[in-house]
């Protein structure tokens, strides 16, 4: 029988059965600020896998810090087997400028982009480079928490590898799931350090601008919290019982963008994840005196899972994430 390890991840230190907040130096400003990621470890009494929560590499999505925060609250390390590490804001110049990416850094704006980063790099590839480093050790599996941030609302989405331990960690975020996507594995993105280690992440999102009344922003953090929970029942790190999604679908995402300016109208009914055949309205944009400038549909047989928040849309910009289904996953639980 194996014993419980201490856990370290830059300066936090935590022996079984502690919480310890501390940080991973990256550099410092001109200022003399400190540019460095916070994280804190809640380290179980009983040996285990060390299960890690990214949060805000885009400083526009504040769901991420919600959900850690409740999780640091809700779990006790006495009754944890195996490690949870919360790092609730990965970029915390973006976060403290409430934008995608930190707007001093212009090269490496995008930080889901750059992994696993430069140490010698640009500003952000070095936090996205000291970061990787430990997520990489200490790590067994990942999620990193996203929404639509500033620009859209995305109802509950996945991405995966297709990998069955990917498939499994996306299956354990529990019940409303079931949107899980292949297609969009961004390059540079911690799940493809992961991968590329031989280890697992997924990119999860829930929230975003238009869920930021605080009835909406506490429900979209009560959600994502009880995923973190439900995948320490699944993997047997926590007392209670897993559920799971039902249905789950395969499907590819696919970004509809605006093919005009002017005022984005959803279509009367449109509801996110509802089953939509191809050819469906979606919305329409008209211009400033209601003529419509074009339309929207359903690409495939398949369902929404993001509006874009802010009606005025450009030519161009994000309008709608679509899911088009491929099929039902038939993914079960080990019995
Ligand atoms: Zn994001």
């Amino acid at each position: 029988m194996t014993e419980a390890k201490t856990i370290t991840v830059g300066t936090a230190v935590a022996a079984p059965g502690q919480v310890v907040r501390g940080v991973i130096p990256v550099t410092e400003l001109a200022g003399l600020t400190k540019l460095e990621i916070p994280v804190v470890i809640i380290n179980g009494i009983n040996p285990g896998p060390v299960f890690w929560v990214d949060g805000a590499i885009h400083g526009d999505e504040p769901e991420g810090p919600l959900a850690c925060q409740i999780a640091l609250r809700e779990v006790d390390p006495a009754k944890l087997s195996g490690t949870l590490v919360l790092v609730p804001v990965i970029n915390v110049p973006a976060f403290e400028a409430a934008q995608r990416g930190n707007p001093l850094d212009t090269f490496s704006y995008d930080m889901n982009r750059i992994y696993p980063g430069r140490p010698n790099g640009y500003l952000s590839e070095r936090v996205a480079f000291a970061h990787s480093e430990w997520m990489t050790k200490v790590a067994d599996i990942e999620i990193s928490i996203h929404s639509g941030g500033a620009h859209s609302y995305l109802a509950k989405a996945i991405f995966v590898d297709e990998t069955d331990p990917s498939i499994e960690l996306a299956m354990a975020m529990g019940e409303g799931w079931g949107n899980i996507m292949s297609n969009f594995i961004p390059k540079g993105s911690p799940m493809a350090q992961m991968k590329a280690v031989g280890k697992t992440g997924i990119t999860v999102e829930l929230g975003g601008r238009s869920a930021t009344s605080p009835e909406g922003f506490a429900t979209v953090g009560r959600e994502l919290a009880n995923a973190i929970l439900n995948i320490l029942y699944h993997y047997k790190m926590y007392p209670g019982t897993a559920v799971y999604p039902k249905p789950a679908y395969k499907g590819q995402q696919e970004a509809l963008l605006a093919d005009a300016s002017g005022i984005f109208i959803a279509a009367p009914g449109v509801a996110f994840l509802t089953l939509m055949k191809k050819g469906d309205p979606i919305g329409k944009i008209v211009n400033i005196f209601g003529d419509e400038l074009a339309e929207m549909v359903a690409p495939e047989d398949g369902l929404i899972f993001g509006l874009r928040a802010l009606p005025n849309v450009m030519t161009g910009d994000w309008c709608c994430f679509y899911c088009k289904i491929e099929g039902e996953r038939s993914w079960a639980p080990k019995a």
